[in-house]
């Protein structure tokens, strides 16, 4: 047995929606860096594919589908009306955040997830108007409960890779950036102070831009949808309507954006799903490639945390946005549910450890437009990697569960910071967290822009004399 280090105490019942591709590669981080009471565990799935790693640990599997109707019944219980710390892990899809979260921090019990996930239906509701169905529109309903209750017991929302982890890669990346450019060491300690310094150094955008080359020996069969993470979550997200950060530089909007009508108004939307959205990027393996601008929650919380504002009037924010280059088998199993109208087939998949031979999930952050022209930070983590790492996960996984498993450790040692985003946990400590299971960590100068690379046989409404004009990023038709 190895000897790990134990990052925190928990006294309650950890009580785990969803046990997926997430949720059995928790499993490992929790035993070999929480101290808790494993028989007091309880794991909540309507599918029990993975429930032998439960049984042989002696876990509680409930296996039920976690609804509207029944979730205020059966969760309470599970924490033990005993006065002990719980914590709940929402690692589910289809299971609305924001009631657990409100549930949680009503019974004083703890709370993360990965993503701001709705109810089922949500996402193809097709009496909802468009910008119902926003990342947007979830994110104000989480604003304005925070705004409603300040205090109280920590959750800690959207605290995966990404959204999550590539927040702490913004700030990490700033300071080196800052340091480079400027010779300055020391940190901001504020919102407003981090907002100045993005702003101070120039900096127009960030791209969360991401590379996974992770490959089976298999060749994917027609009818089935692939991918190294949630087939659901990656289909509802994109196809939501494309949605980014709207940065104060921009000078043109594709004819399809659309503002909202209130709220924080730090991103847009399009009238278009994500999936149907590509941008131009760049990761340090591979070079320039296309990617996906599928909507994330990171995109509109980045833009927002780092807004300028002079009485009242923004006078600074960064555009930001993913930009997702899938596994091949994703980009082929996107292109055939496309061709089904979006009609999931019937056979989804996530690749494991086991199946995939080669590749890495290469993660991070590209801040643009400043005095080095762009810097990328982030994590490329290999499949071996991965597997020599920790067991039952993949290397995109393993980006997901040691973010969970740093946010949960900020949580306990910050118990009564109510409702909170990544981009207001200390970054410097869940990096610290999370950087065993992350592969090669560093930062990437280039001298790459969105104006190169372009065929010159097609007309093109380019900006040649402003190369990080999100006109140039998005992928015209
Ligand atoms: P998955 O599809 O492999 O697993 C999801 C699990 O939830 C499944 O086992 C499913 O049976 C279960 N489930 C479905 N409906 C449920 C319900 N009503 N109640 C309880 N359980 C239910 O997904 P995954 O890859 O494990 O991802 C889990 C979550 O994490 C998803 O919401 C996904 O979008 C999110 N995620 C976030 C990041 C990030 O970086 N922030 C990355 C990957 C995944």
């Amino acid at each position: 047995m190895e000897d790990w280090e134990t990052y925190s105490k928990l006294s309650g019942s950890v009580v785990m929606l969803g046990f997926g591709s997430i949720g059995r590669g928790m499993l490992p981080l929790l035993e070999r860096h929480l101290d808790f009471d494993i028989s007091r565990m309880v794991v909540i799935d309507p599918d029990s594919t993975n429930r032998s790693l439960l049984d042989e640990r002696g876990i509680r599997f409930i296996q039920e589908r976690v609804t509207p109707d029944n979730f205020n019944s059966l969760l309470p219980p599970l924490f033990g009306f005993d006065g002990k710390q719980g914590f709940c892990v929402n690692l589910s899809v289809d299971v609305s955040s924001f009631d657990l979260l409100k549930l949680c921090r009503g019974i004083g019990v703890f709370y993360i997830d990965t993503v701001l996930e709705p109810w089922k239906g949500f996402y193809f509701n097709r009496e909802s108007v468009m910008a119902a169905r926003t990342n947007y529109y979830l994110r104000e309903s989480l604003l304005s409960e925070k705004a409603k209750v300040p205090d109280g017991v920590t959750a800690l929302t959207c605290c995966g890779a990404n959204p999550g982890m590539v927040s702490w890669f913004v700030k990490q990346a700033l300071v080196n950036l800052s340091s480079a450019v400027t010779g300055d060491l020391s940190e901001p300690g504020t919102r407003s102070e981090w907002a100045l310094l993005m702003r101070n150094l120039a900096v127009k955008g960030i791209h969360i831009a991401e590379r996974d080359t992770q490959r089976s020996v298999l060749r994917k069969p027609l009818d089935t949808f692939w991918n190294t993470w949630s087939v659901d979550g990656f289909v509802s997200e994109g196809l939501q309507p494309a949605e980014l950060g709207w940065g104060t530089h921009e000078k043109w909007m594709p004819d399809f954006a659309r503002r909202h009508d209130s709220g924080c108004q730090a991103a847009i939307y399009f009238e278009q799903p994500g999936v149907s959205t590509q941008v131009r990027t760049w990761c340090p393996t591979l070079g320039s490639q296309y990617g996906f601008l599928v909507t994330h929650n990171e995109s509109i919380s980045i833009s927002d945390y780092f807004t300028v504002k002079e009485d009242g009037v923004v006078v600074y924010r960064p555009t930001c946005h993913y930009a997702y280059r899938p596994c091949d088998d994703a980009l082929l199993s996107l292109h055939e549910l496309l061709d089904r109208g979006g009609e999931l087939p019937p056979f989804h998949h996530v690749l494991d450890e086991k199946e995939i031979i080669e590749g890495q999930d290469e993660l991070g952050v590209l801040l643009y437009g400043h005095q080095k022209n762009a810097y990328w930070y982030g994590s490329r983590l290999t499949i071996e990697q991965a597997r020599s790492l920790a067991p039952y996960q993949n290397a995109t996984a393993l980006q997901v569960t040691s973010a969970v498993l740093a946010g949960m450790v900020w949580v306990m040692e910050n118990p009564c910071a109510g409702i909170v985003e990544a981009e207001e946990t200390d970054y410097k400590r869940c990096l610290e967290l999370q950087r065993p299971y992350l592969g090669d960590v560093g930062g990437y100068y280039s001298e790459w822009t969105p104006l190169e690379g372009r065929s010159l046989l097609f007309p093109d409404n380019s900006d040649p004399n402003d190369p990080w004009q999100f006109r140039n990023v998005l992928v015209q038709r």
